[in-house]
């Protein structure tokens, strides 16, 4: 394929030469960057520069949940992050849901706020009453973010509802839903092309340098100077960022064949969000088991393990779909990042250069804020 160097006039004066605000990553994040930028600059040249033919990290990979926070998971993360800043996460990814909702109607994105439920299994409903002493202070909290009264409640019956095995209950989230992310890259590449926003793809970014004056970006196919970049490449930021508060972290999920129960009613998570299931049409959606090996699934290796295919079967057969016979009709796997504190960076590295990463499991949420942040940062 040509350098950067040998394109023609046009190529240069349309797309590669003179550009104000590169946005490197192709995802959730960059795409709300670039649309902001143009909100702010409506004159500005901006190009979107994706190493994939496809966006290649998670905003095209995940399970689609429009979700802010389950029970089990905000009491983990109460154990391990300060109050302050779980709440202030949980008001991120909902004021996300909000912005990403006036980018796209419902309709576009196919988003339904039906509830979703964090389920206990029979053997783990001896620690439901410390759960249920944390309702009422979750709920307030929520109130606070949200406005929204009783947020969370305990439904007993969800297990006879969806024919689950082994299921004590979940505590219902009525404010959490889910959306189809196949409509969601559509609609954002449509949007991209109403803004008027270049994509470049198959350009993989190695290096970005400001000199204060400008930005050099090397590539695969050249440099490229741009008066400002935002860098939104989540799971794969470890080499802009030179250091270690962005981790990759590997998520597989796997799609059965088509079932002949009915869909089911909303979202659901087990064991704090580290499983995650839902139905597509006729099929479910399942994903998650990374806390079965850390340290194996830290790596931005796109591949399925037989250790997590395994486990995830076993959740099929044994809870959630116990009198179905299936086959796994599709598997895959996306890279999050992710870090000892689930907050996002969202922050200048130098005058023109910004970044917004470690979106952690929740970016469908929170990817449009920091996205929006983000662009008024570099501003
Ligand atoms: C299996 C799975 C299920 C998930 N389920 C949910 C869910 O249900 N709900 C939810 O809210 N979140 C979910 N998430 C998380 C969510 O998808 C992510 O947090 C979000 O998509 C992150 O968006 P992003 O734009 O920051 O990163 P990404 O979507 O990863 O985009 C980064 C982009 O940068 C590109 N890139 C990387 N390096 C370079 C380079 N050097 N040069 C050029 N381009 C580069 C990559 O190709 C990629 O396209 C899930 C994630 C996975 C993997």
């Amino acid at each position: 394929m040509l350098q950067f160097n040998d394109l023609s006039f046009w190529e240069k004066q349309a797309i590669t030469e003179g550009i104000d605000f590169a946005v490197i990553g192709g995802g959730i994040v960059g795409i709300a960057c670039a649309i902001e930028l143009r909100k702010l600059h409506p004159k500005a040249k901006i190009v979107l520069l994706e190493r994939g033919y496809l966006s290649t990290g998670a905003s095209t990979k995940n399970a689609g949940f429009a979700c802010f926070g389950s029970v089990t998971e905000l009491a983990d993360d109460l154990k391990t992050m300060n109050e302050s800043a779980v709440w202030d996460t949980v008001a991120m990814r909902y004021e996300g849901l909000k912005r990403l909702q006036e980018r796209f109607s419902p309709q576009q994105i196919g988003l339904k706020i039906n509830g979703s439920w964090d389920l206990l299994t029979q053997h783990e409903a001896s620690s439901k009453q410390a759960f249920d002493d944390k309702i009422s202070y979750f709920n307030d909290q929520i109130k606070r973010i949200t406005g929204e009264d009783n947020c969370f409640s305990y439904d007993n019956d969800i297990a006879a509802k969806c024919g689950f095995q082994g299921i004590h209950g979940g505590y219902f989230n009525r404010l959490e839903g889910d959306l189809l992310t196949g409509n969601l890259i559509h609609a954002s590449n449509m949007l991209l092309a109403q803004h008027a926003i270049s994509v470049l793809n198959g350009i993989q970014v190695e290096q970005v340098t400001d000199s204060s004056n400008q930005v050099i970006i090397q590539t695969n196919f050249g440099e490229l100077k741009t008066a400002k970049v935002a860098i939104t490449v989540n799971g794969f930021a470890q080499s802009f960022l030179k250091d270690k508060r962005v981790l990759p972290a590997r998520a597989q999920v796997l799609v059965t064949s088509e079932l002949s129960s009915a869909p089911l009613p909303g979202t659901f998570h087990y064991q704090k969000g580290y499983y995650y299931f839902r139905s597509v049409g006729n099929r479910i959606l399942l994903g998650g088991g990374r806390n079965l090996d850390f340290e194996g699934e830290t790596t931005t290796s796109f591949e399925q393990t037989p250790l997590i295919t395994n486990a995830l079967i076993h959740l099929l057969k044994e809870h959630i779909i116990p009198n179905e016979s299936f086959q796994i009709d599709y598997q895959w796997s996306g890279i999050m990042g992710v870090g000892n504190e689930k907050k996002p960076i969202i922050e200048l590295t130098s005058k023109n250069i910004g970044i917004g990463v470690r979106m952690g499991g929740m970016g469908v949420a929170i990817g449009s804020l920091v996205g929006e942040e983000l662009a008024r940062k570099l501003n």
